[in-house]
């Protein structure tokens, strides 16, 4: 079974271990390439095209993506298991969204149960709920962004409208093991206390959902827009303050979420 699964190839443009985000523990993140949204802040424009790219930091050509196998990949995360097993972590794929390249999720989330790591996704859900339900059976962890309650915004800033991403919530909440709702807060976007509750209202009814993370801005990724030779267009944007984050998280506590600050 092993064999077969570790065969499947994939495109990724890095593999992060040691990290203490984006589900329980210390995990390694395996970040895939390719999306279908293009939203203002990402702070991995270089996920964004699937192709392989070349970057340009401080005068030097960088490529950016590979094509690799299961197996490799595996290698590396199978490296750290005494961390994981420690820490109560393991391996979350991270993109860029894992659902533009099912197989190779599919694959590596298959490949870590077999070895009894932990697993999570972090995803957009914009994608059919076929792709996406295939992954749950190898899923303990979905981590859901959800932007925008209102459609023609999320649209504005993303590229696409968020009637899918909704529809699936609700699909994903009934059948996955657990889903955590996460919202990257974006001033000018969606960091009024008023869109925040309709997010939060909106997770809240969904079934079996009870935690929602709110990641504030940064604008940690905007150097490597001009490496990409694209323009930055949120360069005007401050991060909120601690002050500002803690309203909104007491804006979910109220509406019955257990919340947290940073994911
Ligand atoms: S969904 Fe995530 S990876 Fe895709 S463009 Fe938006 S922020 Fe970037």
């Amino acid at each position: 079974m092993l064999d077969k699964l570790g065969a499947v190839k994939g495109r990724i443009f890095n593999i992060q271990k040691f990290s203490v985000h984006d589900g329980p523990g210390i995990r390694t993140i395996v970040f895939l390439k390719g999306c279908a949204l293009r939203c203002r802040w990402c702070c991995n424009p270089e996920s964004q095209e699937f192709k392989i790219q070349t970057m340009v930091q401080n005068g030097k050509p960088k490529t950016v993506g590979q094509d690799v196998t299961v197996d490799e990949v595996m290698a590396k995360i199978i490296k750290d298991m005494p961390y994981y097993k420690r820490s109560g972590g393991g391996v979350t794929l991270s993109g860029g969204e894992s659902l533009l390249q099912p197989e190779f999720a599919s694959a590596i989330l298959q490949s870590c149960k077999l070895y009894g790591i932990h697993t999570a996704m972090e995803s957009t859900g914009f994608a059919s709920f076929d792709v996406i339900e295939k992954l749950l059976p190898y899923l303990d962890l979905y981590l859901m962004d959800i932007k925008h309650i209102d459609s023609e915004k999320h649209e504005a800033f993303t590229t696409k409208p968020n009637k899918r991403i909704l529809e699936n919530a609700r699909k994903i909440a009934e059948c996955a093991k657990k889903l955590i709702i996460r919202v990257p807060v974006i001033p000018t976007f969606n960091d009024t206390e008023e869109e925040i509750e309709a997010i939060a209202r909106f997770a809240v009814s969904l079934p079996n959902v009870n935690e929602i993370h709110l990641l504030p801005y940064h604008p940690f990724g905007s150097d490597k827009y001009a490496a990409l030779g694209r323009e930055y267009t949120m360069q005007h944007i401050v991060t909120p303050s601690e002050a500002h984050m803690e309203k909104l998280k007491a804006v979910c506590e109220k509406v019955g979420l257990k919340a947290q600050i940073g994911g």
